[in-house]
């Protein structure tokens, strides 16, 4: 192979490989998200239960209010029974009285089911919490894992980079320009490979003709069907 083409052969595949790391970290930053996402949903579940729990124990606090209320009411009708002496006063005092112990009930009977959901809602909470535990415990893992595989994509990204850099320099500077034109738009398959006379940038054959000049020829040639920068893969391994 000619040497230029050779150096832009060469120089293709470094571009490819150093074009395959960006999404090779992006893959690896997906990772770590799809962890983190799951740690912030528990911290807002925990959130949302500490808010309920909290409502559960105002209520309870208004029954014991309303408790206190009511054994009030109930010593006040106690002192008036002593008062009362018409059997219509008497009859609306047992009435005001029943009522009351009714209320009582009701609120007590209200505080034991207020007792048992935060129960509940304290023993989910200690579930998530220590989900949460769990969950944190690998993000950290799993963060140390993926800072340490991007570190070595980075650093392999560099040496490539490096040994692109010095090739670089050695290549012609019209030869350069030219791939850089074709690349602008073909990106990574700027250089493709001839195989079993077929380009493999856009898969279509190339006639005998040209096929025949392309292997004859010591130019840089490109595919006459979409314009990428062709070379033959058998010679290029043998060299
Ligand atoms: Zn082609």
């Amino acid at each position: 192979m000619k040497k230029d083409l050779a150096q832009l052969v060469k120089l293709s595949k470094f571009d490819v490989e150093i074009s395959e790391f960006e999404p090779k970290i992006e893959k690896e930053n997906d990772k770590l998200k799809i962890f983190l996402s799951t740690v912030s949903k528990l911290n807002e579940q925990i959130d949302q239960l500490y808010v309920e729990i909290d409502e559960l124990k105002n209520k309870r606090i208004k029954n014991d209010i309303h408790l206190k209320e009511l054994s009030d009411k109930l010593n006040e009708i106690d002192s008036k029974s002593n008062i009362v002496k018409t059997e219509k006063e008497i009859k609306a005092l047992q009435l005001e009285e029943e009522i009351a112990k009714e209320q009582i009930n009701f609120a007590n009977d209200e505080i034991v089911r207020l007792d048992n959901l935060i129960e509940v809602k304290k023993e989910e909470l200690q579930e998530l919490k220590d989900q949460l535990a769990q969950e944190e415990e690998e993000v950290k893992e799993l963060k140390a894992q993926v800072e340490q595989t991007i570190e070595e994509f980075n650093t392999s990204r560099a040496n490539i980079a490096q040994e692109r850099s010095k090739l670089f320099e050695t290549i012609d500077s019209k030869v350069l320009v030219f791939y850089e034109k074709i690349r602008r738009w073909a990106k990574e398959t700027a250089v493709v490979p001839v195989k079993n006379q077929a380009c493999f940038g856009c898969h279509m054959k190339l006639q005998d003709r040209v096929y025949f000049e392309f292997i004859h020829s010591d130019e840089i040639k490109t595919c006459p069907n979409c314009g990428r920068i062709i070379y033959l893969e058998e010679i290029s391994e043998e060299n």
